[in-house]
């Protein structure tokens, strides 16, 4: 459990993500979105509302299209403690009822679907957020395989570099007090990094590999490893491992792949975005 980062009172800096001076009123960032179930206590106090509420709210909402069959199957509840769903697939609804517990509807097509709630499910395409299902009828049995790809919003990697920067003030911050924290997050090595979450640009690499044979629903933050040439932050969300470097040119990937290589060889693990390397 993450302990909830103490309000600076008078802190008269900028705030952490734009140049803009603090005022004092700002709301709680949440580093792990809350509707993806954010620890408590995982929250910054000086991200000014403009930026929460605009850009850092579009990447959250990318890791939640992203994670949402994840987190369905873990039952975990959104933001306003209701059970989620998932609605953001074209052609598969799913909900966790109290008679049912957790439904799916898929449409396996050829055409458009129409639900009893008058929901419509797409015919299945090509694009990401189609959910590719089958049937098999074997005998008496008939057997229903579906796949989905996970993390594949366009913003993904963004947002994961969100959590990274904002994972760097935490943590640092927990150890050595809010001050080196911030002074951590405000690396200059980080410049590029940072400017990606804000702008986006040219896409960058985000490795990610299963947290186990079992892995469990969870979230977890570490302190970023330091190098010369800059941050190397790895954290656990929703039970996935994830690996981002934070240096300006991503110096350090073909280095971290050669240690997934070494430690996992060609299984279990690999990278964002995911276009460059599935055909
Ligand atoms: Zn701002």
């Amino acid at each position: 459990m993450i302990q909830p980062e103490a309000t600076v009172v008078g802190y008269e800096g900028p705030y952490f993500w734009c140049p803009q001076i603090c005022d004092g009123t700002q709301p709680p960032e949440h580093v792990i979105p809350e509707a993806l179930g954010a620890p408590d206590g995982a929250v910054l106090s000086d991200v000014c509302k403009g930026c929460n509420h605009g850009t850092l709210a579009g990447l959250d909402q990318a890791l939640v299209a992203s994670l949402d069959i994840v987190r369905w199957m873990a039952g975990v509840p959104n933001k306003r403690g209701e059970p989620s769903g998932i609605a953001t697939r074209s052609n598969l609804f799913a909900e966790n009822t109290k008679d049912e517990g957790r439904v799916a509807y898929v449409n396996m097509g050829p055409g458009d679907v129409t639900l009893p709630s008058g929901r419509v499910l797409k015919a299945p395409t090509r694009a990401p957020n189609s959910v590719a299902a089958n049937i098999k009828v074997e005998g008496r049995e008939a057997e229903i395989n579906g796949r989905a790809m996970m993390l594949h919003h366009p913003d993904c990697s963004r947002g994961l570099h969100k959590i990274a920067v904002e994972s760097i003030a935490l943590t640092v911050g927990k150890t050595s007090g809010w001050a080196a924290g911030r002074e951590a997050a405000r690396d200059p090595s980080l410049e590029n990094a940072r400017r990606y979450v804000m702008e986006g640009g040219a896409p960058r690499i985000v490795f990610y590999a299963a947290d186990g044979p079992e892995p469990a629903y969870r979230h977890a933050l570490r302190l970023p490893f330091k190098g010369p040439e800059g941050h190397v932050v790895e954290f656990l969300l929703c039970g996935i491992r994830f690996t981002v470097d934070l240096t300006p040119a991503q110096t350090r990937v073909p280095y971290l792949k050669k240690c997934f290589e070494a430690l996992r060889g060609n299984t279990g693990w690999t990278w964002l975005p995911i276009l460059d390397h599935v055909a």
